[in-house]
């Protein structure tokens, strides 16, 4: 029971740190918003965990070992508990359902806030407490069968559904604009759910333009007003939206999904699309002229020929 008291706590004084509106308090309000978040997973991993060992879920490493009556039973070794990943991994495992995206999105931009903090990211802080009370809310009702607004008390609760309500009209309206713009390809759709203000971090970013993207096509934030083109953002979004792909492909080998454009010389050649974002440079060669394969960018000097061919051919021409 200790799991869930300390849960409510740190979230209640989370948001009281928020109320304050002082803005020396606001990396508090994300750390205790967060850190309660995470021990009212503990405390489902504690329910689940059978009676033999209260804490086996909760802690990082599990080892065999035998009852009483000599039967196999897995306990908790050391002290280590769970980390984040350990305890997605584990509801994963248990089918316990939560809105992964939205704690994703959390878990990016506290780390963001630990690094970037500055005056101006009272925003980031809203847009944080929007995303925790779902979390928050949708996990109490449906995983811990409580009543959110019981457990966490009328005072907090009303400022965390409030903070939410008002986030999400305002969300709403910026999403709404930036519809209105035809992004051309399914690469820049994905990546413009992932522009932030570069002044302060917000994703509330709108647009009054309307028509195709470019490089130009104008942005503003609306929560410090800083405006800005799509071309001043839009490398880090589709690295943000890529970053999985990007990594697998570091990982694994394999060609990654951005490469450095050889016309403007940002990171911003999409290769699923065949062009870069920002000054729409095309692949003068699509295929290879003797075999056929897809030329990337680094065999474009070949002129029409894959490495491979072109390797070949060189060899031809010193016989
Ligand atoms: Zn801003
Ligand atoms: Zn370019
Ligand atoms: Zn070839």
């Amino acid at each position: 029971m200790s799991l869930l008291i300390n849960a409510i706590e740190s979230i209640q004084v989370g948001v009281e740190d928020y109320l304050t509106n002082e803005k020396k308090r606001y990396l508090s309000a994300v750390r205790n918003i967060c850190a309660g978040i995470l021990l009212l997973y503990k405390e489902k991993l504690y329910r689940l965990s059978p009676p033999h060992d209260k804490e086996v879920l909760i802690k990082k490493d599990i080892k065999p070992s035998y009852d009483t009556e000599g039967n196999v039973v897995f306990v908790g070794k050391g002290k280590k508990t769970v980390d984040v990943q350990e305890i997605k991994e584990r509801f994963s495992n248990l089918g316990i359902k939560i809105d992964s995206k939205n704690f994703d999105d959390l878990n990016q931009l506290r780390n963001d806030i630990e690094h970037y903090y500055t005056d101006k990211s009272a925003d980031a802080v809203r847009e944080i407490i929007a995303k925790s009370f779902i979390l928050i809310r949708d996990f109490i009702y449906e995983h811990l069968d409580e009543q959110p607004h019981q457990l966490l008390g009328e005072e907090c609760w009303k400022s965390l559904l409030k903070t939410a309500e008002v986030y999400a009209v305002e969300e709403e309206a910026c999403r709404k604009s930036l519809e209105q713009i035809d992004w051309k390809s399914q690469t820049l759709r994905n990546a413009y759910d992932k522009i932030r203000c570069p002044a302060c971090h917000s994703s509330l970013i709108k647009t009054d333009d309307e028509g195709e993207c470019s490089a130009s096509t104008f942005l503003a934030c609306s929560s410090c007003g800083e405006e800005f083109d799509f071309r001043d953002v839009v490398e880090q979004c589709l690295f943000d939206s890529l970053a999985g792909q990007i990594y697998t492909a570091m990982k694994d080998g394999g060609e990654a999904p951005l490469s450095r454009c050889p016309a403007c010389d940002h990171d911003t050649y999409m290769l699923d699309e065949g062009h870069c974002a920002i000054c729409e440079f095309e692949l003068e060669y699509l295929d290879c002229n003797m075999c056929g394969t897809n030329l990337s960018l680094d065999e474009q000097c070949f002129n029409g020929l894959c490495s491979y061919c072109q390797h070949k051919w060189e060899q031809m021409m010193d016989e």
